[in-house]
């Protein structure tokens, strides 16, 4: 049985950069479940995983057309004042907040960085114009229940755990 449009798939991935450090990885913890052909990882690596079978192992190389974009040089990073947070917000290098954009619209912002009295934000994702490096296992395939279908990802490894 191989890898199509609508099962859910488990995968232990590791993802390391061009210089091969290590920006995240599955091992450790229980596999990523996701729904293939829903768009739940990104674009390079579902193309690469369809036709698989459970107990492949891959390498995958996504450019960052294919992976979480190219960088949005019409809009470079901005330092804030502390100030326009609010003040008992938690804010983190890495953190993701939706906001009115420079040119009107909403959209998502990333920090940056965040210094003593000043939030540096970014309008690209952290790991926008990374080649994305990918070590795959596939670890399982189930399929889907209705309710995963309706809202187009999985509910945990079982389908039981709910959201
Ligand atoms: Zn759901």
């Amino acid at each position: 049985m191989t890898i199509t449009e609508g099962k859910v798939v488990l995968i232990h991935y590791t993802l390391t950069n061009d210089a091969g450090e290590v920006i995240d990885t599955s091992r450790g913890r229980p596999p990523l479940p996701y729904l293939h052909g829903a768009q739940n990882i990104v674009p390079g690596l579902e193309r690469a995983l369809g036709g698989q079978e459970v107990g492949a192992t891959l390498q995958v190389i996504v450019a960052p057309e294919d992976g979480y974009g190219v960088r949005n040089e019409d809009m470079p990073p901005v330092t804030l004042d502390r100030g326009q947070f609010p003040d008992d917000a938690f804010i983190a290098p890495g953190m993701q907040f939706f906001a009115q954009l420079p040119d009107g619209s909403t959209g998502p912002i990333w920090v940056a960085e965040v210094g003593e009295d000043t939030v540096t934000i970014d309008f690209s994702h952290p790991l926008a114009g990374v080649t994305l490096h990918f070590d795959i296992e596939v670890m399982g395939m189930r399929d889907p229940t209705r309710e995963e279908l309706q809202h187009g990802h999985p509910h945990g490894p079982t389908g039981h755990e709910g959201h």
